[in-house]
């Protein structure tokens, strides 16, 4: 199927709505995204970009503006938690363009991508709240409807169009509480995700390009329930308590936490089916992740490249939804179980790690050559 003037609608601005409009537009798709709010705007926190959603940016068209935003990540290093000492490295060597793994703001991500979709004349459409769908359309809390052939279904973990095709669904708590925040960085913390890990919890932490901060995400294990969005503003000190146990330079680093948020790790089923009629499901719609293995927005970038492939590459949108499915459900399910057992390890419950964490012993790996 040619796209080339055929209407698309993407309803939600966030990293996989923004990726597919570009993509989709690049394919001459006419496309109009509905977000619901106000203006484009993300929360204050990192993202680590890794070469299979960095190769999709650079595909469309998207590398440079994607380098100057970043900074490159030199490696991935596991340290334990009483003093920081690095126990595991994957050293990511010099990964040729575009196999890059990055560190950026959200911000700068999704100003990139927003640049990105003005530029071929997309339409972006804020204040636009989608509250069902039926055989007439999207209907905006406004009574207002919009119609539409073709809507590709962004709207994140929440989806109210993930309701429309697969009815409720109930996420179960993990387990797990996560603050994150922002800090100077203060002790020049070279360009290297650090994993401090400890005996149920552990704290991720990286530098964000160009802004002289480092991107902190603590994770404690506890079996209270804390509300799932993660917005909520918590009391530092909180934190600070909860990671008492953490030494060195982490402790320093907890200690300057001026301004946190928490909230609780839900965990989502993978939607069962991906398409209905005219919605096809996108990013953590169809496939929401736990955040252990920063792949969230990874996956929600391939998807984007994959759906608009697909929908070029047949006859009707039905039969482009049904491939990108088949396409993409397998990949996500393992990816979301890689993710998951991450926590395992990084709570020293993998019995390689925890010897090495105990004992001093150090081991290193490369992704790449020199
Ligand atoms: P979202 O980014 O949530 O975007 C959805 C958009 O839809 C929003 O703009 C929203 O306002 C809009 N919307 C929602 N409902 C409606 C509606 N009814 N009508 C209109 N608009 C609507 N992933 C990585 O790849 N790397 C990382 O390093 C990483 N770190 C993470 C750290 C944390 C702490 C967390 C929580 C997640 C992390 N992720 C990471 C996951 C990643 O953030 C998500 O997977 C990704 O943002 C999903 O993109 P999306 O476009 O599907 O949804």
């Amino acid at each position: 199927m040619s796209l080339i003037g055929q209407q698309i609608t993407v309803v939600g601005a966030g990293i996989g709505g923004l990726a597919a409009a570009r993509a989709l537009a690049l394919r001459g798709a006419s496309v109009t995204v509905l977000e619901q709010a106000p203006e484009i705007r993300e929360v204050g926190a990192g993202l680590q970009i890794s070469p299979n959603g960095a190769r999709v940016l650079f595909a469309l068209g998207l590398g440079d503006a994607l380098t100057a935003a970043a900074i490159r990540a030199e490696a991935v290093s596991l340290r334990d938690y009483r003093e920081g000492r690095e126990v595991l490295r994957l050293d990511l060597g010099r990964l040729p363009a575009p196999m890059r793994y990055l560190f950026l703001h959200r911000a700068d991500l999704i100003s990139v991508l927003e640049a990105g979709v003005r530029e071929l004349g997309v339409r972006i459409e804020t204040g636009r709240r989608v509250i069902r769908s039926d055989s007439e359309g999207l209907h905006f809390e406004t009574g207002e409807v919009h119609r539409a052939a073709v809507i590709v279904a962004a709207d994140g973990v929440h989806s109210k169009l993930r309701e429309t095709v697969l009815g409720p669904s109930s996420p179960s708590f993990t387990g797990q509480v996560a603050w994150r925040a922002i800090v100077p960085n203060r002790w020049n913390v070279p360009p290297i995700a650090r994993v401090h890990m400890g005996p149920g919890q552990h704290v991720v932490s990286y530098p964000l390009g160009n802004r002289d901060a480092l991107n902190i995400v603590a994770v404690q294990e506890r079996s209270e329930w804390a509300a799932e969005g993660w917005d909520h503003a918590d009391d530092p000190e909180n934190l600070r308590r909860a990671f008492a146990t953490f030494g060195g330079e982490m402790a320093e680093i907890l200690g300057s936490v001026e301004d946190t948020r928490l909230w609780g790790l839900f965990r989502h089923r993978v939607a069962p089916r991906w398409h209905d009629g005219r919605i096809v499901l996108l990013g953590d719609a169809a496939h929401p992740t736990l955040p252990f293995l920063a792949q969230g927005a990874n996956l929600a970038i391939e998807d984007a490249w994959v759906l608009a492939a697909s929908l070029a590459a047949s006859d009707t949108p039905a039969a482009g939804f049904a491939i990108y499915e088949h396409r993409r459900k397998q990949r996500a399910h393992r990816v979301i179980k890689a993710a998951s057992s991450n926590a395992w390890k990084y709570h020293l419950r993998f019995p390689p790690l925890r010897f090495a964490a105990h004992t001093g012993l150090r081991i290193a790996g490369r992704l790449a050559p020199d």
